[in-house]
């Protein structure tokens, strides 16, 4: 039987896509029995009834299952930041690291409308971003007005299923426009969904830009730990994960606990303050389940 991946879910049916062309698919039964709802982004087995409709027969196994959006199998979240308009935000970037993280994604950090930087704020820019590289984050300036980057960003598209993520008016319909103009995105479309519970039933399309996929709708709009327990998040920040291998105790928390190499990493500056710092917080809020910010 014909396999492919659901590119577009709409009105009970699956359109799956695979070298032959897209089919509607409908689920079978089994799927209301076994709880299983078919995702965009799954990879699927179907029985073709012509050549433009068919019947999905089986899901295969996730790699992983994002809520809002609810897509599967994500490869990358493209994490869209401004230079300014708004204001580039660790403590913002942090947070969707974490939670990227935590769902076993790749993410990829993208800092755009560098066209409207003055100098000072270039520099400080590029020292946060050898900060997330040493870390082990891809970092890449972005400009939708002049082009900046966006040869850089291509590559990193084809062959994944990628989500944008990242606050309302930071450029993420700008950016998917400038690297494939025919889409023609309306500059607000793909934000407009952030955040808001009205629009939870629209529809969740893949759409194929420089021989990837990315999803029309954002990534992440909760920004909440309500999944995240006290002691995952020490594997969510890599190299606070790493260096935490040397504390005395398994399972600390780099807290108050004694000989604890992450705090003596802050002091010896191999590992930013702000980072530590983020943790602390994230930890604070997890352990109080109230968002802080
Ligand atoms: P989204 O909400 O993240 O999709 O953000 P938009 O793509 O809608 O952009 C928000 C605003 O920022 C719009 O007015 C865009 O014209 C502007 N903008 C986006 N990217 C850039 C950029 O690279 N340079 C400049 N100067 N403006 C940008
Ligand atoms: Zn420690």
């Amino acid at each position: 039987m014909p396999e492919g991946k659901i590119i577009k879910a709409l009105s009970g049916f699956y359109y799956v896509a695979n070298e032959d062309g897209v089919v509607q698919c409908r689920g079978r039964g089994v799927f209301r029995k076994n709880k299983v709802t078919p995702l965009v982004g799954d990879e699927v087995v179907f029985q073709a009834e012509n050549d433009t409709e068919g019947y999905i027969m089986e899901v295969k196994e996730r790699k992983n299952e994002l809520v809002r959006p609810p897509i599967a199998n994500v490869d990358q979240a493209i994490l869209v930041f401004s230079a300014v308009e708004p204001d580039f935000s660790t403590a913002l970037l942090d947070r969707f690291l974490v939670l990227v993280e935590y769902n076993h994604i790749e993410p990829l950090i993208c800092i755009t409308k560098m066209d409207l930087t003055k100098e000072e704020q270039q520099v400080r820019l590029e020292k946060y971003a050898e900060d997330y590289r040493k870390a082990g984050y891809e970092v890449i300036f972005t400009s939708s007005e002049t082009s900046e980057g966006l040869e850089k960003l291509k590559p990193h598209i084809e062959g994944k299923i990628s989500v944008f993520a990242g606050q309302s008016g930071v450029g993420k319909s700008s950016l998917l426009n400038a690297i494939r103009p025919d889409l023609e995105l309306k500059t607000d479309d793909i934000s407009s969904h952030l955040g808001r519970g009205k629009h939870t039933t629209r529809h969740v399309e893949l759409i194929t830009i420089n021989n990837g996929l990315v999803a029309d709708t954002p990534g992440f709009s909760s920004l909440e730990f309500t999944e995240i327990e006290a002691e995952e998040l020490n594997s969510c920040f890599p190299e606070i994960r790493e260096i935490s291998e040397d504390c005395k105790f398994r399972g600390c928390l780099h807290m108050a606990e004694p000989k604890c190499a992450v705090k003596a990493a802050v002091e010896s500056e191999t590992l930013p303050e702000y980072r530590y710092s983020h943790y602390k917080d994230f930890l604070l809020e997890i352990k109080d389940r109230k968002p802080r910010y």
